[in-house]
């Protein structure tokens, strides 16, 4: 069966998922010429397997807010694929979540963990929840309600969620205690814990480090450095914040912010005090980064637009998904940049990756740039499992290594008979291989 009579059916199964459909089209067109002549691949009908979620739970999480009232979200858990391990992935709390987004999501860290070579399956989960603007006692109440409602479907060997897009070591730390209480076992089942009761040093920077790991890696194979290169960045979050420390420590000027209001454009760049600064923003504003521009003298705010029309050599999309499309990809181009390094998960959509392949705009793909942040977390549960606890020197040397070798696969396996390499195709060949060998000594389960 052709890729696109098989696509039809998949959307015909899966409708209303237009972001679940466009991860797996992009996914099977780079690895589509490994599958349609093997024999093994076919027969154990692994194209099928990997398209199918082995479970997807969805539920109800009923809590009460501080006025006394019921309030009622929809949570969620996709556990995708454990050929690899126990099933690995965040937990978002977004207002927009939905399961068609929860299942990209999980896809696509299947094969993210696939390319950490830690033995990590893969799932994704969260809830339509906004933890913005509430109190902590509502935190609280509904990080509690999703975990009596999950809680028997996870364990250390069996579902280890993490953390993801609002869900940082605060919620986690809620949905750990109600988990222990239940379970009476202080067991590595969730990362991103406090680093007093479990969790490790670095994760927080983890992801951030790891993207920069990889561009490091990726512009020493150009004989270039970050040394005097103008990054733009979007998002403000954890992500966006190691992005920026570690580029900035390897002399890059990052010059651009942004949050739901608009972005900050600073032509002197972010740094020092002004990145100390950006730490109590998050944790006082509603995602808004206006107030920057007021703090800083000559910073420049645009309210309610992206960051791409300001020119760099290297933009690193911290957002969300599908932030750039196909006008910003040409802003992004425009502007003279050469590398774009997806930091946050699926940020460019495939019209915008279709027009950066066709423009010679080297893109590190989402998978393998930001995986930094799941290898922590399998650090920590290694941790976890000898009682042990590692220096974040100690983690941050593992992650710089597992950075460079996810580089090297991507490379090795992204190479093209032109000489040409496409990170993209390199990272999904590589990743599906891992999984599929693993199914297939598995057998049809
Ligand atoms: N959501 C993060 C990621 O995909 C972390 C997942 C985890 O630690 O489980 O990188």
């Amino acid at each position: 069966m052709g890729l696109e009579r098989f696509l039809f059916d998949l959307e015909i199964q899966n409708p209303g998922e237009p972001e679940f459909i466009q991860s797996v089209r992009d996914f099977l067109t780079s690895v589509k010429d490994r599958i349609s002549d093997d024999f093994r691949l076919n027969n154990a009908a692994i194209l099928e397997r990997i398209t199918e979620p082995d479970r997807v739970f969805v539920f109800k999480v009923p809590w009460m807010n501080d006025q006394g009232k019921v309030i009622v979200n929809r949570g969620y858990r996709v556990q995708y694929n454990n050929a690899l391990g126990p099933y690995k992935g965040g937990l978002r709390f977004h207002p927009a979540l939905t399961l068609g987004t929860v299942k990209m999501l999980a896809f696509e860290q299947v094969f993210k963990n696939s390319l950490t070579s830690l033995a990590l399956g893969g799932a994704m989960g969260g809830a339509n929840f906004d933890p913005k603007g509430k109190s902590e006692g509502e935190i609280m109440r509904f990080c509690q309600s999703f975990v009596l409602q999950l809680w028997d479907l996870l364990g250390s060997e069996m579902d280890i969620p993490g953390n993801d897009v609002g869900v940082s070591s605060r919620e986690i730390g809620y949905m750990f205690g109600m988990f222990k209480k239940l379970t009476h076992m202080h067991s590595g089942t969730f990362t991103g814990k406090g680093s007093e009761w479990g969790g490790t040093g670095l994760r927080a920077e983890s992801t951030g480090f790891g993207v920069i790991y990889f561009l490091e890696a990726l512009l020493k194979d150009q004989n270039e450095s970050l040394d005097g290169k103008t990054i733009c960045v979007s998002g403000f979050g954890n992500v966006a914040y190691g992005v920026i420390r570690k580029a900035v420590e390897l002399g890059a000027k990052v010059v651009t912010l942004s949050g739901p209001d608009g972005f900050i454009y600073d032509p002197d760049g972010i740094t020092g005090d002004k990145l100390d600064y950006l730490v109590e923003l998050r944790a006082t504003s509603q995602d808004l980064v206006r107030p920057y521009s007021i703090e800083f003298p000559g910073v420049v705010y645009y309210e309610n637009q992206k960051p791409w029309q300001i020119p760099c050599d290297i933009a690193i999309p911290c957002a969300i998904q599908n932030e750039i499309g196909l006008n910003e990809a040409r802003q992004i181009m425009q502007g003279g940049c050469k590398y774009v390094i997806e930091a946050a998960d699926r940020p460019c959509n495939s019209e915008a990756l279709e027009f950066f392949d066709s423009n010679q705009i080297v893109l590190a793909p989402g998978k393998a740039a930001n995986a930094g942040g799941v290898a922590v977390s399998a650090l920590e549960l290694v941790q976890n499992s000898m009682k042990m606890t590692w220096t974040p020197k100690e983690v941050d040397h593992r992650l710089k290594d597992i950075m460079e070798r996810i580089y090297q696969m991507c490379k090795l396996h992204g190479i093209k008979p032109d000489g040409s390499i496409n990170y993209r195709d390199g990272a999904n060949i590589a990743s599906f291989h891992r999984v599929t060998e693993a199914m297939i000594d598995q057998g049809a389960v």
